[in-house]
């Protein structure tokens, strides 16, 4: 197979849909286009060993080596203004053209910027790329307070890291849970024990009304007084980066529209990983993971390469570090009307199954590496387990597993 393929974003997703394009015997001209410095990198460990050891050597995905190795051409440092649809052709920054006959776009999202005052204010840090993990890094080490707007994955990975460091650390979440986008009630219940056991003071049902200050930040304004702050990281979730897409004519909502192949509705135009909004069984999703991006970009090097088309159906799966707990999530528990938690002797949850219409649909588990690869490989296999069938089996996912 030949062609041009140009890709769009240098991430996770990117880089992998070029590295799989050449694995898969991908003969044509591959170009990975992306807007910031450097090797591209993984973001997880940003919020996690980078903030604690500061070593970004170890966030490359590949070597430079790679690049000559695979010859793919990789633009760092370009950005991309338009897709010209009728010409084939993608416009950087600048006025080059380049064409294509297959574009990626794997643009990923941004950090949303909520509309508070203060939030220019030097103090106030928002965490997405290694540029801001930096200056983030470097505020903690300065810093003896510091207030986290948002309780999901990433703030709660910086509160664990910089509560170890000696701060004060304050998590203001607007919702009644912590995560509670992505995992269960008796899961979120865990982690917010353990963070108070480690003396963060997080704050349920907490709006942020204003970042306060005059030459720096001093404080987040909340409807019951101020929470003083010499750092504050806003971690209120991200927005696809979808602009490219829409202009250029193609549907957007809540991400760029792809069908079960992952394509738009431009056949030769796919999106993948953060940017995409694609099928999952009678619904639309869109997911923030290493694992979606990854086989997002396996999905689309196989359909450029004029595989036969099976629709997209990996199973999800995720993982966060915070403190000395790392949470694993094997599917997905929206809609979940049946739960199963199983707790240590000393009550702590350890593992929560979570069922729809009967059916395991989910698995959340904390330091038990060998239960999450278990729930993966039975969700992913697709075997229907009731809640009757967890308990006959003494919740020992390995025997619901087929035989081999
Ligand atoms: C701090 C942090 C911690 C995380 N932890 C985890 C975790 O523990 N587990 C997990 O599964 N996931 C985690 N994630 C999420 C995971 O990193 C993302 O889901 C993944 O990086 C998505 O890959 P992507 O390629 O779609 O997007 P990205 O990695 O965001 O890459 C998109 C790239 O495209 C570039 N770009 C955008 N527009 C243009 C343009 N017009 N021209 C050129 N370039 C452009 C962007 O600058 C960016 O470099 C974390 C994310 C962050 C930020």
């Amino acid at each position: 197979m030949s062609g041009r393929v140009v890709i769009v974003g240098a991430g996770q997703a990117g880089l992998q849909v070029a590295s799989s394009l050449r694995q898969d015997g991908f003969a044509g001209s591959i170009t990975l286009i992306g807007d910031e410095p450097g090797l591209p990198y993984q973001r997880p460990p940003l919020s996690k060993a980078y903030m604690k050891d500061g070593d970004a050597a170890r966030l490359a995905l590949k070597p430079d080596s790679f690049f000559a190795r695979a010859d793919i051409t990789y633009r760092p440092m370009t950005r991309v203004s338009a897709i010209d649809r009728l010409a084939a052709e993608v416009v950087l920054d600048g006025g080059e053209r380049l064409g294509f006959d297959h574009l990626v776009l794997a643009t990923g999202a941004r950090t949303i910027r909520p509309p508070l005052d203060g939030l220019d204010l030097p103090g106030v840090h928002e965490l997405r790329g290694l540029a801001d993990a930096r200056r983030l890094r470097d505020a903690m080490a300065q810093a003896r307070r510091a207030v986290v707007i948002g309780g999901g994955f990433i703030g709660l990975e910086f509160a664990s890291v910089a509560r170890a460091a000696g701060l004060e650390v304050t998590v203001l979440e607007a919702a009644d849970r912590l995560m509670g986008r992505s995992i269960t009630g008796a899961m979120s219940a865990r982690f917010l024990a353990a963070h108070v056991a480690d003396g963060v003071d997080v704050r349920l049902g907490a709006r942020a009304l204003a970042i306060l200050g005059t030459d720096r930040v001093e404080g987040v304004a909340l409807d019951s007084g101020v929470v003083p702050a010499d750092l504050v990281l806003v971690a209120t979730g991200v927005r696809p980066n979808s602009e490219l897409a829409e202009a250029a004519g193609l549907a957007v909502a809540n991400g760029i529209v792809v069908d079960a192949d992952l394509r738009t509705e431009d056949p030769r135009i796919f999106a993948i990983g953060d940017c995409a909004n694609f099928p999952s069984g009678q619904e639309r999703i869109r997911l923030e993971s290493v694992q979606a991006a990854t086989d997002h970009a396996r999905h689309v090097a196989r359909a450029i390469m004029g595989a036969p088309a099976a629709p997209y159906a990996a199973l999800p799966w995720f993982w966060s570090d915070q403190g000395a707990l790392k949470l694993q999530i094997a599917g997905l528990s929206t809609g979940a009307d049946e739960i199963i938690a199983q707790s240590d002797e000393d009550g702590a949850v350890h593992s929560v199954f979570a069922f729809r219409d009967d059916r395991l649909i989910a698995v959340e588990t904390v330091n038990r590496p060998g239960v999450h690869i278990a729930a993966r490989k039975l969700l992913g296999a697709g075997v229907a387990v009731t809640p009757a069938a967890l308990i006959a089996a003494g919740h020992d996912l390995k025997a619901l597993l087929p035989p081999a």
